[in-house]
């Protein structure tokens, strides 16, 4: 194996301010309450800023002036002059890059190879491509004249900070709604430097609002009276909640949730290809992934030979300082995260199934948790079941490609699956049985704007991205 000198990204292109205030209404501003509470960086627990915690009252101040800018300006504004802000946001994001790389890796504890590769140029792309909607609203499909809904409230979780954001935002301005944006607890630096970028394009205020907060900050959002629209990711647990919540109000709600997808690798694939993928699908963002290719499903014929060279993949990848460029596998967002991972790892230990690590050294400060496998796994294991969302794999095998569909869809989830082999046929055949939103053929965790992405049964419904995607936010 090479030896690496370290890479590590520089950290000076970003400014971060001791403290922030909530983004209401184009500027910065105190809470009612002073509220705060701080964000770390979870690869060495050094605290990077006190933030602002968003109470009721600045919950309806943030309504009340998305509800001003909506009904004044940017739901009368010809959808031609709205893809000319987005269009500017997109191109503000792409020249900023940099910055935001370093700020999501510092807040997300992700490796800056994914947050300057993946997170920043997606987040870009999503207003690059919703700006081309705004003024063509009307041949979309929904009828002559699509109408906005009105003020969107929209929850976001810590794993893609960024890019989340951009899911939620970019077509609901798009498509005419002003928004009140809540970013995760751990992660709500780049959210808070996208209000900048509003500032920077001369968005009117009050189209776009942010509320740092923790849960309750959410649930004061979801249960306002003026708000019209929830996009809510996160958790099955908590979409459960809000969907009770909004349950006999007028309220639209879209919800992106959990997922345990099966990637099925059959004994015609290429083996090297599916071994990055299995790779990619489950260690990429520490698998702090809605749609992480959680469950491995092997062709017995091949079982051995998957594994073996899996492990031999797996013990190359460089665990460490997430601004180092050569770092393969981040932090682990938070204690409470790693706690979980910890735990349900524990369980696949007393349910009988066999844990392999990767041989690497973890940091003495911050979170982290190596790439691990567990082999053994029967489809009645809790860690063949329930989301660990970390770097954790649980491996089974199958015989028949029927029993590989009834086994991918034993799950309460559905948001996405994998297909490893060499025949186009057998992908067709397969895709056609899988209950899952999204299905990757020789390849996995590949996003594009222009393709919907979203779930089956408890993953969620309604979808994000593409056509598709405005329509959650149009009536
Ligand atoms: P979470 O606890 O559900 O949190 C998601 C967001 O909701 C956070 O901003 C959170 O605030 C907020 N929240 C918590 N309780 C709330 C309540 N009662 N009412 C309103 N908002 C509330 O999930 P997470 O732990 O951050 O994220 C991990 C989960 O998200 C995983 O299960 C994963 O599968 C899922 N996820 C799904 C997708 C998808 O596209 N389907 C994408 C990413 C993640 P706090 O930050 O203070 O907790
Ligand atoms: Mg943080």
């Amino acid at each position: 194996m090479f030896e690496y000198a370290p890479a590590p990204e520089s950290r000076s292109v970003v400014d971060i301010a001791s403290s922030y205030g909530l983004f209401i209404n184009g500027g910065f501003v105190d809470s009612a309450d002073g509220r705060t509470f701080k964000t770390i960086s979870p690869a060495s627990e050094e605290v990077l800023a006190e933030v602002t915690e968003a109470g009721p009252a600045d919950v309806d101040a943030a309504v009340t002036a998305a509800r001003r800018a909506y009904d004044s300006v940017w739901s009368t504004m010809p959808g031609r002059e709205r893809a000319k802000y987005l269009y500017r946001i997109a191109r503000i994001l792409a020249e900023r890059a940099r910055e935001f790389a370093v700020l999501e890796t510092l807040d997300n504890g992700k490796p800056i190879r994914e947050s300057r590769d993946v997170d920043i140029p997606l987040a870009s792309a999503w207003f690059f491509y919703y700006a081309g909607w705004a003024d063509k609203l009307s041949y979309a499909g929904f009828g002559a004249y699509p109408q906005p809904l009105g003020v969107a409230g929209q929850i976001i979780p810590w794993n893609f900070p960024l890019m989340m954001l951009s899911w939620k935002i970019a077509p609901a301005l798009a498509a005419g709604n002003t928004v009140v944006l809540k970013p995760a607890e751990t992660t709500p630096l780049t959210a808070l430097l996208f209000a900048s970028v509003c500032q920077q394009a001369d968005l009117p205020p009050g189209v776009v609002n942010i509320l740092t907060g923790a849960g309750a900050t959410g649930q004061s959002l979801v249960a306002h009276p003026d708000v019209d629209k929830i996009a809510f990711t996160g958790s099955t647990e908590v979409g459960k909640a809000i969907a009770r919540a909004v349950a006999g109000t007028p309220k639209r709600v879209t919800l992106e949730l959990g997922g345990k997808a099966a990637n099925v690798v059959f004994d015609d694939a290429p083996i090297d290809q599916a071994v990055e993928g299995i790779v990619n699908g489950i260690f990429f963002n520490q698998g702090h992934v809605c749609c992480a290719g959680s469950r491995l499903l092997v062709q017995e014929s091949v079982y051995a030979e998957v594994l073996d060279r899996l492990k031999r993949r797996m013990a190359t990848l460089r665990l460490g300082d997430p601004l180092d460029k050569n770092t393969d596998v981040g932090a682990i967002n938070s204690r409470e995260q790693l706690t979980r991972i910890r735990e349900l790892s524990e369980v696949g230990d007393a349910e009988g199934a066999q844990r392999w690590s990767a041989p690497c050294e973890l940091p003495e400060h911050g979170f982290w948790f190596p790439p691990t496998i567990f082999t053994g796994v029967t489809q009645a294991h809790r860690i063949a079941r329930e989301e660990i969302f970390g770097p954790v794999l649980s491996i089974l095998t199958f015989r028949t490609p029927a029993e590989a569909v009834e086994k991918a869809n034993n799950t309460p989830y559905g948001l996405s699956a994998g297909v490893w082999t060499e025949k186009g046929s057998r992908i067709l055949w397969l895709a056609d049985r899988l209950r899952a939103g999204v299905v990757w053929a020789n390849t996995f965790n590949r996003f594009d704007p222009t393709s919907p992405f979203g779930g089956y049964k408890e993953s969620g419904h309604g979808r994000e991205g593409g056509r598709h995607g405005l329509a959650a936010y149009l009536r």
